[in-house]
């Protein structure tokens, strides 16, 4: 998404988000079935499949020329523009931010390859998501668990959810006190 730190420029330069490599698989983007049924009817003459997942629909993603990339069938390579920004994923809304399940607990964490987001350092990125857009992703999260994936090593954490509040993600686990998974 673009937003004051994501601006348009930076996004449409970059798009790495809309690519997956092998261990981003299931980061490819979900949607319910509302959305899935539309996209059917507004793209009849295209290869766009999608795998159930929960009570949702996770996007088939298309192989690329690259080995190991995929991209998702409604990325324009002309345009470096999503096609369905109408009906856009969730988790594309919110990037470069995801819900992750973490050891039990639920967390916000931020992509390792969007350069606007590794650009900022942790303090600055907390402080926009607790007036931004984390209560809204929790909401979301809530409401559509099947769009909340697993940590991977490596993706940096930056809140944890405890019940309606944001708290600055404690490495030691200490504060939590159970879960949300
Ligand atoms: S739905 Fe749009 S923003 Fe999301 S991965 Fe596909 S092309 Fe990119």
């Amino acid at each position: 998404m673009t937003t004051p730190i994501v601006t348009f420029e930076i996004c449409r330069s970059c798009r790495k988000c809309c690519i997956f490599n092998e261990q981003e698989l299931d980061e490819a983007p979900v949607i319910t079935t509302d959305a899935k049924n539309c996209l059917m009817e507004q793209f009849p003459n295209e290869e766009i499949a999608f795998e159930p997942l929960g009570r949702m629909w996770r996007i088939v993603l298309h192989p690329t020329p690259v080995e190991h990339r995929w991209v998702c069938p409604f990325y324009d390579s002309q345009t470096a523009r999503c096609r369905i920004q109408h009906l856009k994923p969730l988790g594309c809304v919110f990037y470069p931010f995801y819900v992750m399940r973490y050891q039990g607990r639920l967390v916000i964490a931020t992509s390792r390859i969007c350069p606007a987001s590794t650009a900022l350092d942790t303090t600055a990125l907390v402080a926009y998501l607790r007036v931004g857009p984390g209560p809204l992703m929790v909401r979301e999260a809530r409401k559509h668990p099947d769009i909340v994936i697993d940590h991977r090593e490596g993706i940096r954490i930056l809140l944890e959810v405890h019940g309606d509040d944001l708290l600055p993600y404690d490495e030691s686990g200490e504060r939590s006190s159970g879960c949300e998974s």
